[in-house]
């Protein structure tokens, strides 16, 4: 066999394991709490939303988390993905500092979302479940599921925030085409839907509303259960995968990272990337500077509170101790549709309390200035959530020029923009508003936080 059919053929190029920050935290993670008797939730409390197997990937401190084999078998359709060197990019910023990314487009719904999709999929499908229903904001985390789900068998139920709905047909149309229902969020088929309609008919719809009625559906139907594409720890956990394959890759371009940068809506893509070099920091490997990207109009890890708050609006979910704008906060509509979510997940939460992580917020206009230059320089047309990332990686290496050295800065690509033309279209159209957050907004916004003792 030639090298090339050797090489072509090597399973062992996809990780058989994903990583468990959990196991390397200086300390744990702040307990979930019940939102009813403010103690710490149980296994048991979950089982109605989520299998087994999930849960206690949910709070296990094994440092490693064996991948199954039928995941696998699906991740090799598209992974390894690509880890690129972005040498046109550099040429272009005329930068010192070498630039790499790591490019999560190549998956069949376009971004890293089916890497947790399928496995979460593939659990709930040894559990006996039938049905998951779930929400989604742009349509990113719906698509995947859906995918996940016509490979499993098993019938998906989506509730995508109206003002998507209406403007993001094709995302729409992608899920339907994997076979997945889709509703316009909020509804009349849940309790919390009906009580938002009752009040304003007209309602854009948020994410917080969308998961107050996939959770109902799921609580209130034994054969189905809910999914969430971000903010969990299983779903961070199920995300490694990107950066233990970056890990592996850098090391044969015979280099070391020492920034990496990702966006944050709920966190996932970033500690996806993020945590298997954190880790190996924190066992006392090399140190790296690692600086999380959102969004100004959604500025959680920037200017939210950490403290302990509700995952929905309708106040169905535990409480979670994060960085957040407050559970009732409904974002602008800005084009990163899949960074408008309140809250930001609590590993990464706790991450930027314990100094392990930096932060910074960016308006819309200069992220798609960015995206706009890596697609004329390396030929990517970035999602808009990932040209927050691009944002953060060309100011990291203009840093470099301005200081003189040579860095090495690794990026997320998380997602291509295919399915997001309308706003490159109203982005050189000049229809883009950065839209701001003043502290008056913001100081309402938390004023509603769940009083907590722990
Ligand atoms: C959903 C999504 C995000 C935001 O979610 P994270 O959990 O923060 O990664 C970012 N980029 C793309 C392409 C997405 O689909």
């Amino acid at each position: 066999m030639s090298d090339t059919i050797k090489y072509l053929l090597d399973e062992s190029r996809i990780p058989k394991a994903w990583y468990n920050i959990q196991a390397d935290l200086p300390q744990p993670l702040p307990p979930v709490l019940h939102p009813g008797t403010g103690k710490p939730i149980g296994p048991d409390d979950l089982a109605p939303l989520f299998p087994m197997a999930l849960i206690q990937q949910e709070v296990t401190t094994e440092r490693e988390v064996e991948i199954p084999e039928p995941v696998r078998e699906i991740y090799k359709q598209w992974r390894p993905t690509p880890l690129f060197r972005a040498r046109r990019l550099e040429k272009a910023l005329d930068t010192p500092a070498k630039i790499y990314y790591k490019y999560e487009g190549v998956s069949p719904a376009g971004s890293h979302k089916p890497n947790t999709a399928i496995p979460q999929a593939f659990y709930n499908k040894e559990a006996g479940i039938k049905r998951i229903s779930t929400e989604t904001g742009a349509g990113q985390w719906g698509s995947s599921l859906a995918l996940a789900g016509a490979f499993f068998g098993l019938e998906i139920k989506v509730f995508m925030v109206r003002v998507s709905y209406n403007q993001k047909p094709y995302r729409r149309a992608l899920m339907e085409s994997y076979g997945a229902t889709c509703t316009p969020s909020p509804s009349d088929e849940t309790e919390s839907g009906r009580a938002i309609l009752a009040k304003d008919p007209n309602h854009p719809g948020s994410l917080g509303i969308a998961i107050s009625e996939a959770v109902e559906v799921a609580a209130k139907n034994a054969d189905t259960n809910y999914a969430l594409g971000s903010v969990l720890n299983h779903v961070l956990l199920h995300q490694t995968v990107v950066g233990l394959e970056a890990m592996a890759q850098m090391e044969m371009a015979g280099d070391y990272p020492d920034v990496i940068v990702g966006c944050t809506g709920g966190g996932s893509n970033f500690a996806g990337l993020t945590f298997p070099f954190l880790g190996e920091q924190l066992r006392g490997g090399k140190k790296v500077r690692v600086v999380a990207v959102e969004p100004a109009a959604c500025p959680s890890l920037t200017r939210g509170k950490y403290a302990y708050d509700f995952g929905d609006t309708a106040h169905l979910t535990p409480l979670v101790k994060m960085h957040t704008l407050g559970s009732a906060f409904t974002p602008p509509g800005f084009h990163a549709g899949g960074l408008r979510y309140h809250g930001m997940a609590p590993l990464v939460s706790h991450l930027k309390e314990l100094g392990l992580i930096e932060a910074v917020a960016y308006h819309q206009k200069t992220c798609f200035a960015a995206g706009v230059q890596l697609a004329r320089s390396e030929g990517i047309l970035a999602a808009p959530e990932a040209n927050h990332a691009i944002r953060g990686a060309i100011d990291e290496a203009l840093k470099c020029k301005e200081e003189g050295v040579s860095r090495t800065i690794l990026f997320n690509l998380c997602g291509h923009g295919h399915f997001d033309m309308q706003a490159y279209i109203d982005y050189f159209a000049d229809k883009l508003v950065d839209q701001h957050y003043d502290e008056q907004e913001l100081a309402m916004a938390l004023a509603g936080l769940p009083s907590v003792s722990a």
